[in-house]
């Protein structure tokens, strides 16, 4: 076990993968490989029994288990149920559409976590498996606690029963004594007698406590370690000193209950704590009392025998508080928080008042982990968990999700304005500088807030829509707090449908590539053409890369469907190109996450393979917001995508606010000047001037400049005279499918071009 441990802290997880559909695995493969931290190792495997005789014969070299439920050769719960017991990695399931009985049921098999597959996403993927690692860790630790302290709670409850066997022995010693026929009414105990004397060695010398109590409650006699237990002095007994007086206020109820239990004849043992003068926490005991009578039949004592359960108990609660307790922050765990929720809105539902569900993550906490450790990471999460006890109050609760994922329930609101008031102090008291190994990590946290009752009534629908309103502050930058709108729901619906339909789009090719041209204004020959991407969603007509990219982005999708569109584009353009006899340069765009994968240069090159595609024929075009996060990474694969022969050009040039800089620290070959200044160009001095900079930085530093966005004439003539290289524009013609491009391309040859160079 310990080594499985360790090597889940090194930065490869080792994935098992039981999924017979190949769409599904080739995708889960595709979302894992676009992850760089932890890297994934997936193997991938499509029949439940080669699954099981590869855990059967090593249990311990996977770091995760992804299972399908339906596979050909049988169910995937039947799996986990079978190798919950031997396997210690997580096993998560993948389900199908809103099958919660089903993750129900897989999770009572002993599954980790299920992920419905309509979710399935390299952030959720990503996510899922690192959570569920960690619980398994955490749960492993918790397991391996509770050993321990069932060992000694074993220990010492053997050692309580001991102890009561001596007290048993004790009583009936003295009640043996008591009912002796020499018993005086003077002395309780007969007195000048051998076994009086016996019995006086054996209750001294015991590591019982015994107490002999009159039954007005006053004290006869009391031993050694009953004097310890009470906390007493030997002088502090005296007669007056009530029994009950020694127990604090809870138990002396109890106490006085026993007495006079005791006083009537009957035998009876109960539990309480004695206060010590000036401790806090008693000595807890179990005492037992037993009355013993006289000759004549009158309770003459009664004889309490106390044995120490402090340490048993104190054992008893921390394994409870284990299992309730984020082992790291010490935060309520997940399951606690569950629970906890449910009773706090019903308490909430009977008082008529209000509770806020707060999730909140941590912006860029990952890049922490990776950058400057685990270690740090944990004492952040530290941190941010006292900080969030700070701010919030005693009836609140805060729990610890998982990874930076953080949840604070406010309890007792009477409006939503009393939860935004605790947001803003939770962000401040985030902002707070925290220094840890002597560096200064700055905390953004992200936070999402749904009510009951207005949100919801339903505590997993109340949880979604807290999660969906982090998202929103996420989505909005970060570092802000954001309540629930239920048009949130829909906006969701909509991008899990389009999500959905997305990941078919390959396989359904309804995928399509549209060209543009574009003109070299020197000779106004066609210098290339731009790949933009088009989807023919069913029942939804064409659509623009702007309604569906942000999900494929977000999805990781991008990943495959932008390796496609190279394919595709360089597959039609290397026919184009030998049907025309001609070199025409393809631009290509690439998205930020595209641009994060190492792997990227040998994709394109073996595409560029598998094309015959020329590689200094193709243009990749970037922009400055998909490289800004991470400049020295993107520089690195960039330049390996140069060596590849390919040429990089600058999309959307002087939109960001960078551009200079990342113009420095990128090696590219041309710009584009974006559409949004080309547009007003001939109206606007600014725009004008802009667009004039860009050419003439071009001229000095030596790129191709390309105007994008040409509409009309007039634009194309100012762009001419400012010495602008190229032109891309619904002037010449809008983007176009590849056969209506090859009948633009033969048009414009013949044609079109003469006319504008009789313009021009
Ligand atoms: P972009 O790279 O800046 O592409 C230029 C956009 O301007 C295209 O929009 C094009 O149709 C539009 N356009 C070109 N000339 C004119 C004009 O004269 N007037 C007007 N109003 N618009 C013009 P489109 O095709 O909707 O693409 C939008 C964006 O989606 C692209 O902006 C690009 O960033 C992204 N995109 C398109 N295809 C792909 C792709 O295959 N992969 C990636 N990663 N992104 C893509
Ligand atoms: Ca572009
Ligand atoms: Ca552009």
């Amino acid at each position: 076990m310990a080594s499985q441990l360790d090597r889940k802290s090194q930065d490869t997880t080792t994935i098992l993968l039981v999924e017979d559909n190949p769409a599904d695995q080739r995708l889960i493969k595709e979302f894992l490989r676009g992850i760089d931290s932890p890297e994934y190792q997936v193997h991938a495997v499509d029949r439940l029994d080669i699954a099981r005789t590869m855990l059967t014969d090593s249990p311990g070299s996977f770091d995760a288990i992804l299972l399908d439920h339906n596979l050909g050769d049988g169910i995937g719960i039947d799996l986990i149920r079978e190798m919950a017991r031997d396997v210690t990695a997580p096993m998560v399931l993948l389900t199908g559409f809103d099958s919660r009985e089903i993750d129900m049921a897989a999770m009572a098999a002993g599954a980790s976590a299920f992920l419905s597959k309509q979710d399935v996403n390299a952030v959720s993927l990503d996510r899922t498996i690192r959570h569920a690692i960690e619980r398994q860790r955490s749960a492993v630790e918790l397991w391996e606690k509770c050993d321990e302290l069932e060992e000694s709670n074993v220990r010492l409850q053997k050692t309580t029963a001991q102890l009561e066997a001596e007290s048993a022995n004790i009583i009936k010693l003295a009640e043996h004594l008591a009912k002796a026929p020499d018993s005086s009414d003077i002395s309780y105990l007969s007195s000048n007698n051998d076994s009086e004397a016996t019995y006086r060695t054996v209750a001294q010398a015991s590591r019982i406590g015994v107490w002999h109590i009159a039954p007005g409650g006053a004290t006869l006699e009391i031993n050694a370690p009953m004097r310890e237990m009470l906390g007493l002095q030997e002088t502090d007994v005296s007669e007056e000193q009530s029994f009950w007086h020694l127990f604090g206020s809870p138990d002396r109820a109890a106490a006085r209950q026993a007495l006079k239990v005791w006083s009537n004849g009957t035998t009876s043992s109960f539990e309480a704590s004695a206060v010590l003068r000036g401790a806090d926490v008693g000595t807890r005991m179990i005492l037992s009392g037993c009355p013993l009578r006289a000759g004549d039949g009158k309770t003459t004592f009664i004889m309490v025998t106390a044995v120490d359960v402090t340490d048993r108990r104190h054992a008893e609660a921390l394994v409870k508080d284990l299992a309730q307790r984020d082992p790291l922050t010490g935060l309520l765990n997940r399951s606690m928080y569950d629970e906890m929720l449910v009773s706090a809105m019903q308490n909430n539902d009977r008082n008529g008042t209000q509770l806020a569900l707060f999730y909140l993550d941590l912006d860029g906490f990952k890049g922490v982990n990776d950058t400057l450790g685990h270690h740090v990471g944990d004492e952040i999460l530290k941190r941010v968990s006292e900080r969030l006890l700070e701010v919030t109050r005693n009836s609140d609760f805060v729990a610890r999700l998982g990874g930076d994922e953080f949840t604070v329930v406010l309890n007792n609101l009477h409006a939503p304005n009393g939860a935004a008031k605790v947001a803003q102090s939770l962000l401040e008291a985030m902002h707070a500088p925290c220094v840890v190994e002597g560096k200064t990590v700055a905390i953004k946290p992200s936070i999402g807030i749904a009510m009951f009752p207005d949100d919801s009534r339903d505590p997993e629908q109340l949880k979604k829509d807290a999660d969906l309103s982090l998202y929103r502050a996420k989505e909005s930058g970060g570092d802000m707090y954001q309540f629930f709108d239920t048009a949130m729901r829909e906006q969701d619906e909509s991008r899990r449908s389009c999500k959905v339909d997305l990941t078919r789009a390959i396989d359904d090719e309804s995928l399509k590539v549209a060209y543009q041209p574009q003109i070299d204004l020197d000779n106004n020959v066609i210098a290339g053409v731009e790949a933009l991407i088009r989807w023919d969603r069913p029942g939804h007509g064409l659509c623009f890369p702007d309604s569906f990219l942000p999900v494929a982005e977000e999805s990781g999708l991008i990943i495959p469907i932008g390796d496609w569109v190279l394919k595709r584009a360089c597959e039609e353009t290397v026919k184009r190109q030998k049907l025309t006899q001609s070199r025409i340069r393809l631009g290509v765009n690439l998205s930020a996450r595209q641009l994060k994968q190492p792997e990227l240069p040998s994709r394109i090159r073996n595409i560029l393979n598998e094309t015959g595609f020329a590689a200094d024929m193709l243009e990749l075009e970037i922009t400055e917001t998909a490289v800004i996060d991470d400049i020295d990474a993107s520089a690195r694969i960039i330049d390996s995508l140069r060596d590849l022969g390919v040429r990089i050009s600058l999309d959307d040039f002087g939109t960001g606010y960078s551009s200079l800089s990342v113009l420095k620290r990128l090696s590219v070959d041309s710009l584009k000047i974006d559409r949004s200044f080309v547009n007003r160009i001939c109206e606007n001095p600014t725009d004008a001037a802009i667009a004039e900079s860009t050419i003439n930085l071009g001229a000095r530093l030596g790129f191709r400049v390309v105007a994008e966005g040409v509409e009309n004439p007039e634009q194309l003539e100012l762009l001419r005279e400012m010495g602008c290289h190229e032109a891309q524009g619904y002037f010449f013609s809008k983007p176009v499918f590849s056969d209506v491009l090859d009948v633009w391309l033969a048009d414009y040859n013949d044609d079109l071009k003469d006319n504008l160079e009789v313009a021009s």
